[in-house]
């Protein structure tokens, strides 16, 4: 049993452990290094100064925690919390120091910063100021500084936890700091999610499956099933989804866990705080719907369209709604099943043969060829006497799949439009009235797209009770929407949260985040095509006046009643706009120069 030490500091709020280890030091003039050997872990080589960064991240690979808690009188648990061990047995238990490094990998600072009001308000380093993407102090709404006020040296560790230069002495506290407040809301989300992590951590362990499932559960806005769009729509970057799925799957080749920082910054763009991702139970079906491995035929059996990129290759097949059907000759279907890359529907027969029941085979093998020979719908229906109208839905089908001649282009925003259509619960029927279709074949194409056709597949799997309800809910977002256009607003998820007086959280569960998005994207081009249209006559008359002349930008900018640096931030593709205008302004210019004698 170790003796006490004579004067035990109490760990402080958010303070480091290294800064805790200093001010025992400081208030037991004991010497630095002699201390951090005394309290060195068995077998470890001899401590330098520099090890200290390290104890903040795995203290327990350098300090033997045990004798150390002994000297201060302060818990092993309670000490591990001025450090990131627990987030590290959290996330990374059982895997080794590499492993582990690399799932902290990038995070931290090895620069030393601090905020000058903290530390004028209590002398000690806070952990979290080693974070890389904490900038700016939450509280103060000033930046971290890193180098001393007086002689600009770059601080160490020891320093900020005494609150004095090492090098000339200086008081760290003595200078002002920067002011900005724009990252506030992200710095305390960061700072928040670090308290919490460290809070919860050792009560828990999460593996990486579980991590990246939760990740997909709530990226998908807490759906039923996984759903691909959904996920890469609320998702930063469409890379992001094939990486979780691999983790969600666990079918990476080599085993490591999912980077804290991509986890913190997914959160962070999601909306959802880490106390929530904490306590998020994902469903089973939803686990299934990932890895669709609770039923394993439909895993093991395969899409036998031939022109599908899942060809032969099991895994794209999920089970629809309908589960069994008799027919009145005494023949059975079970395990209706479609398949998600190209949208043809099977059913499994009496003798367990998968059989289309969409015809597109039937189609590709039979009609498609007569429709390249250039046939006519109504000659391929004669010939084949199979009814027009499934000739005219076979082609629709394959208008928009194979590489033909003559492959037609849909309209983007329709195609989405259909999509939403679909998942708010308005029908087919419906839908076909709407006046946007030339023609029947047209709306054929849009109806047998693989996006509209996935959208169908996973609306008939969502409970009749649940489809009502947020066809309902639906309505009230767009009702919010189309005002907020109305009057000009920008469309944030706050504010139409704030407006329905409903959490992020519960957009999310309604499914209403793409179509917030879209709104989004649209208030923001149009907002944009509205600024060109006055922007650019105006530089256009700046051009006529100047019709001889080079012009500057800054002159441009002056006429126009604009910053650049403005307008840039609002509208980066108008400024470009603007430049190329100038720039051939003043080539003409000199150009028409030179031919002049
Ligand atoms: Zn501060
Ligand atoms: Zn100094
Ligand atoms: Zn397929």
């Amino acid at each position: 049993m170790e003796q006490p030490v004579a004067h035990r500091p109490q760990i402080l709020p958010g303070e480091s452990l290294t800064s805790l280890i200093f001010r025992v030091v400081q208030y037991n003039r004991f010497e630095l290094l002699d201390f951090l050997n005394y309290i060195r872990r068995d077998g470890r080589k001899t401590l330098q100064r520099s090890d200290m960064a390290l104890m903040n991240v795995t203290p327990r690979s350098t300090l033997n925690m045990l004798r150390l808690s002994q000297m201060l009188e302060i818990e092993v648990a309670t000490l591990l919390k001025a450090s990131f061990d627990p987030i590290l047995r959290l996330f990374a238990q059982g895997s080794d120091a590499t492993q582990q490094s690399r799932f902290l990998a990038g995070m931290f600072t090895n620069k030393h910063r601090y905020c000058p009001r903290c530390l004028k308000e209590a002398t000690y380093h806070r952990l979290f100021w080693v974070d890389k993407s904490f900038t700016t102090c939450p509280k103060h709404e000033i930046y971290l500084v890193e180098r001393c006020p007086r002689c600009h040296g770059s601080i160490d560790l020891n320093a900020v936890a005494i609150g004095q230069c090492s090098k000339c002495g200086h008081t760290l506290t003595m200078i002002e700091g920067t002011t900005d407040s724009n990252e506030t809301a992200t710095m305390r989300w960061i700072e928040q999610s670090w308290s919490t992590l460290l809070e919860v951590a050792p009560s828990k362990f999460l593996n990486d499956e579980e991590v990246a499932q939760r990740l997909l559960y709530l990226a998908s806005g807490k759906s039923e099933y996984f759903e691909r769009r959904t996920v890469d729509s609320s998702v930063p970057k469409s890379s992001i989804t094939p990486t979780l799925l691999q983790h969600a799957r666990n079918s990476l080749a080599e085993k490591r866990a999912l980077h804290l920082g991509l986890l913190m910054s997914l959160l962070h763009d999601l909306h959802i705080s880490m106390s929530e991702f904490l306590v998020t139970e994902v469903p089973r079906p939803f686990v299934d719907s990932l890895t669709q491995s609770t039923d394993p035929l439909v895993q093991r059996l395969a899409c036998v369209a031939p022109w599908c990129s899942s060809f032969e290759r099991p895994g794209s097949l999920m089970k629809t709604g309908t589960t069994y059907k008799e027919y009145s000759d005494g023949t059975s279907s079970k395990y209706f099943m479609a398949c998600t890359d190209c949208g043809c529907e099977y059913a499994l027969v009496n003798d367990g043969e998968i059989q289309e029941r969409t015809s597109f085979i039937a189609g590709y093998h039979q009609i498609m060829p007569l429709i390249h020979l250039g046939m006519s719908i109504k000659k391929v229906s004669a010939h084949l006497s199979q009814p027009v109208d499934q000739i005219q839905r076979v082609g629709a089908y394959f208008s928009t799949r194979l590489d033909i001649a003559g492959q037609v282009v849909l309209n983007a925003k329709l195609l989405r439009r259909f999509v939403t259509a679909v998942a708010d619960g308005e029908t087919l029927r419906s839908i076909q009235q709407w006046p946007q279709w030339d023609s029947y074949q047209a709306y054929l194409r849009y109806r047998y797209h693989s996006d509209v056709m996935r959208a169908l597949h996973m609306y008939k799997r969502t409970r009749e009770s649940k489809r009502q309800d947020l066809a309902a809910r639906r309505r009230q977002v767009r009702q919010v929407l189309d005002s907020l256009v109305r009057e000009d607003v920008n469309i944030t998820i706050r504010t139409v949260c704030k407006m329905l007086k409903v959490c992020p959280e519960t957009i999310r569960n309604w499914n209403c985040n793409e179509l917030i998005f879209e709104a989004k994207r649209n208030q923001a081009a149009e907002r944009s095509a509205h600024k060109l249209a006055k922007v650019v006559p105006k530089a256009e008359e700046l051009f006529t006046i100047h019709q001889k002349e080079e012009v500057l930008s800054a002159q441009l900018y002056e006429f126009i009643g604009v910053g650049r640096t403005v307008l840039w931030r609002q509208a980066p593709e108008i400024t470009a706009h603007l430049s190329l205008m100038l720039r051939e302004h003043n080539k003409q210019v000199r150009g028409s120069d030179n031919t002049s004698p």
